[in-house]
């Protein structure tokens, strides 16, 4: 159970983050819904969450501006208490093949993927070292560990963060802070939305358990990550594939 714990979830409002902000809720958390653009969609998480009969909390921010952090930290503490549940979910993708990728499509990747990884795990990380207690969990992409054409740059990123979640994972622990990571496979979202038929039946021949992934898949194992059944567990990637890279 969660109660009494105040979790941020980046990118909250859609998808995969919309899914690990209710199931947050679902075991008692205040939940902070954190989105850049697309308000009604952060409102509308908001209005399920306080009708479970939990509190949380729309907060506009980008991820990659230091400054957004801070204010949604400041926002937090006056309206939910102190922090004791990072996700680090927000994520986009800007896909080509790297002989035709912009430079803008390279930096906005990195800048949101794993900078705003970074600048959220500080910024946020700072107040749990003091409280000596908290739980980090960074959401990757098995494209992080096995590559994938025509996303060098999200695959960098992603694989970024695995090092990052490692690293920060061995300065955090004498703090009792868990750092782990999650990497979904093929997940049925907005973002995938995009892609073609063709592309898609040919991720769905490379899946084992046979379909594709749905957003509560990758909650169940967070839900997990930040409980305390998973104290003795940091530094982790764990795949959420459908057994994809085996
Ligand atoms: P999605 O449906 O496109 O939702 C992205 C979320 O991130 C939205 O809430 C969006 O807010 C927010 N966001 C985007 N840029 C942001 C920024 N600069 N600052 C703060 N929030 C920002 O994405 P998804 O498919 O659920 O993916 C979520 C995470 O899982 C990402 O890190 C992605 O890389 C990873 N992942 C996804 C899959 C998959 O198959 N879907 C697979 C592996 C990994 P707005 O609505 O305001 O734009």
């Amino acid at each position: 159970m969660l109660k009494d714990k105040v979790a941020v979830v980046t990118g909250g409002s859609r998808g995969i983050g919309k899914a690990i902000a209710l199931k947050l809720a679902e075991q008692g958390a205040s939940v902070v819904v954190n989105y850049t653009s697309n308000s009604q969609a952060a409102d509308e998480v908001v209005m399920a969450i306080q009708e479970m009969g939990c509190k949380a909390l729309a907060v506009k921010a980008d991820v990659s501006k230091a400054d957004d952090i801070e204010n949604l930290i400041k926002a937090t503490e006056a309206e939910l208490g102190k922090i004791q549940i990072l996700v680090n979910n927000a994520g986009i993708t800007r896909d080509g093949l790297l002989i035709r990728m912009k430079e803008e499509e390279w930096d906005d990747v990195l800048n949101i993927n794993l900078k705003g990884v970074f600048l959220a795990t500080k910024l946020i990380g700072k107040k749990m070292l003091k409280e000596k207690q908290g739980s980090i969990v960074n959401v990757t992409s098995v494209v992080g560990l096995m590559g994938n054409a025509g996303q060098a740059n999200y695959a960098a990123s992603k694989a970024g963060v695995i090092g990052f979640t490692k690293s920060v994972a061995k300065e955090f622990a004498s703090r009792n802070i868990n750092v782990n990571a999650v990497a979904p496979g093929f997940i049925q979202s907005d973002m995938t939305d995009k892609l073609s038929a063709e592309v898609i039946e040919n991720y769905m021949q490379a899946i084992p358990l046979g379909r594709l992934g749905v957003a509560n898949d990758v909650a169940n194992l967070v839900s997990f990550l930040v409980s305390d059944h998973s104290n003795y567990i940091t530094g982790q990637t764990i795949q959420v594939d459908g057994g994809m890279y085996i």
